[in-house]
């Protein structure tokens, strides 16, 4: 078992008045309520310093290794963003087949690498267990940036963020998530951090083969949650807080053939939303491809391209946090 000593970026006092330096972000498990609040406290005053100033040098002189094996719009740009608001810089590795992994490397040397170069390294990769593996062979930060259809925390954090900003609270919430349970990780990172918070239900709807993976709801449910399966949206819908819309990961299916019979199964639109409350939300991970309707985005409601925004103020905190400014 390999140890991990940590760069001494910091003196030693400095360091515990930071208590995320130095540590990487692989799981929502790692999250206690109190956390989750700093984070949330954090990424606020992040939000008030982009609307104020823009870019300011909190992070100035560090480098971030961006990397990722797998398609990303928003997590990737909102990384780099993140980083160059604060001030530092980026090593973007996005495309891998350029990069020595089209030679064979393995990820625990291409981790030893970047941790040459960077601060700090967002990896995200197509097998669970991914960023944990690179995390056991780098001495520098690593954070989960999503790996395979495990889980996708700092999706989940600014999830957090964007229903305590738009709905004001994080608890007594019914929240129903909708569509591909079973491969969308955002949603197994997401249902697990909700247990931190008090009077939260969830509900989950889907294709009786997207169901959410029964280690997931044997989690959630070891937290006292009340969990609700169904395969339809009517019943739950009344009573939801915030609907989280789930593509269906096409990309995950062995068989084209059974995601043509499910991908289109539940779609969101102004009239299926008739039922739902005038003060919640609706939410979804991006990207969306038939899921939730062109036709609802002017809707109050539809949260969605606000909680990309979020991500920015949310990644900001995490790096500030991993890298002893927070
Ligand atoms: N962007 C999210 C993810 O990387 C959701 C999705 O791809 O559907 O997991």
């Amino acid at each position: 078992m390999l140890s991990k000593p940590k760069s001494p970026y910091l003196p030693f006092g400095d360091q515990q008045k930071a208590p995320w330096y130095g540590k990487d972000i692989l799981s929502v498990k790692q999250f206690s309520r109190a956390d989750l609040e700093y984070i949330i406290e954090v990424a606020h005053e992040m939000r008030i310093m982009v609307e104020r100033i823009g870019t300011f040098d909190l992070l100035k002189g560090k480098i971030l290794a961006n990397l990722f094996y797998e398609p990303s719009t928003r997590t990737a740009s909102s990384f780099m963003a993140a980083m160059e608001r604060l001030g530092g810089a980026v090593i973007p590795i996005s495309e891998v087949r350029y990069s020595s992994v089209a030679k064979g490397e393995s990820l625990p040397d291409t981790v030893r690498t970047l941790e040459c170069y960077a601060d700090v390294i967002v990896l995200r990769h197509p097998e669970v267990g991914a960023a944990a593996l690179a995390a056991k062979y780098c001495r520098k930060p690593v954070i989960n940036a999503g790996d395979g259809v495990g889980e996708h925390p700092t999706q989940a954090l600014l999830d957090t963020f964007t229903i305590r900003e738009e709905l004001g609270r994080l608890d007594n919430l019914t929240v129903t998530m909708l569509g591909d349970l079973k491969y969308g990780r955002t949603v197994h990172s997401l249902s697990r951090l909700l247990t931190r918070f008090s009077g939260i239900k969830l509900n989950y709807v889907s294709p009786d083969i997207l169901r959410m993976p029964k280690e997931v709801i044997d989690e959630v449910a070891e937290k006292g949650i009340p969990q609700h399966e169904s395969g339809s949206l009517d019943k739950v819908l009344p009573e939801t807080d915030v609907l989280y819309v789930t593509r269906v990961q096409k990309e995950r299916f062995e068989d084209g053939a059974v995601y043509e019979k499910v991908k289109e199964a539940f779609v969101v639109n102004p009239e299926v939303m008739k039922p739902a409350k005038r003060d919640m939300i609706v939410m979804h991970p991006l990207p969306r491809i038939t899921e939730i309707s062109m036709s609802f985005d002017d809707d109050p409601r539809a949260a969605y391209f606000r909680q990309m925004e979020y991500g920015l103020y949310v990644r900001m905190a995490l790096l500030a946090m991993v890298l002893g400014k927070a």
